[in-house]
């Protein structure tokens, strides 16, 4: 599903984010990458969603190879691939229903299908009821559930996220982290940056930590490993 060989990432200003990374992912995996900030986990993610080209190395996903795709191809990676983010981005002038919607119309899908999809999915985060609300009428913890939905209306194979409950209540967190363990139950490999000490050691998953660009630990049902 993900593949990555000795993928190494320099940045214009000299910083080292990849020095050697080798990883394979299968379809079905959740997987929480950890480690300090700054580590490179971001940057270990960005590159699956191409995002960000490695400097050297391979990159393979769903058996494409990211270094030989077209930039006008990537978009079509793009619909495969659900990103969620730590600060939600969501288009603030479109409602609930419009910021999920949006996502299915450029794949110009039936109007009848995308609202069909629209809905179910809307329902199966819990936001039916709020279809019609913009982003600034709802909570955070709504805010992210909206912006889950987006990443996977599309039913895209694997749903990255960087930090999906970084701005987050406790409570909230919770709620958020058992969608996507629903989503994973459903099929869909997931990868997400984390720093949720108490969840990872709770909902157990194979764990990767990443220090100074490279991986130092790769457990299936490891532990978050870092006081805080
Ligand atoms: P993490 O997500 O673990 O905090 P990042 O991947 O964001 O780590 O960053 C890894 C390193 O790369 C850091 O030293 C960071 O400052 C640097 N970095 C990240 N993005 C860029 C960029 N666009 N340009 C230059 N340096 C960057
Ligand atoms: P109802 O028939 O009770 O409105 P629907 O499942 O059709 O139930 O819609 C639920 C919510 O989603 C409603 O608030 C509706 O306005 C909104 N909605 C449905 N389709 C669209 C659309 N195409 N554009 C914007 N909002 C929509």
């Amino acid at each position: 599903m993900i593949e990555m060989q000795d993928v190494y990432k320099k940045y214009p200003n000299g910083v080292i984010a990849a020095n050697g990374i080798d990883v394979h992912i299968k379809a079905g995996e959740f997987v929480y990458v950890v480690g300090p900030s700054g580590a490179g986990k971001t940057t270990f993610i960005k590159m699956m969603y191409r995002e960000e080209k490695p400097t050297s190395g391979t990159i393979t996903i769903n058996g494409v190879n990211l270094a030989k795709l077209k930039s006008s191809k990537v978009p079509l990676l793009r619909r495969n691939i659900g990103v969620v983010f730590q600060d939600f981005k969501l288009l603030p002038t479109l409602t609930v229903y419009e910021n999920v919607a949006f996502a299915l119309e450029v794949t110009e899908e039936q109007p009848k299908y995308i609202k069909k999809q629209v809905m179910e999915t809307l329902d199966l985060v819990n936001l039916k009821h709020k279809a019609r609300m913009l982003p600034t009428e709802l909570s955070g913890g709504e805010q992210q559930r909206v912006s889950i939905a987006r990443s996977i209306v599309n039913s895209p194979k694997v749903v990255i996220a960087d930090e999906p409950t970084g701005n987050l209540d406790p409570d909230t967190s919770w709620e958020i982290m058992n969608i996507f363990d629903e989503i994973n139950t459903r099929g869909t490999t997931v990868v997400m940056a984390t720093h949720n000490k108490e969840i990872v050691n709770t909902i157990k998953h194979r764990v990767i930590a990443i220090e100074g660009g490279k991986i130092v630990r790769d457990e299936q049902r490891g532990d978050y490993g870092y006081e805080s």
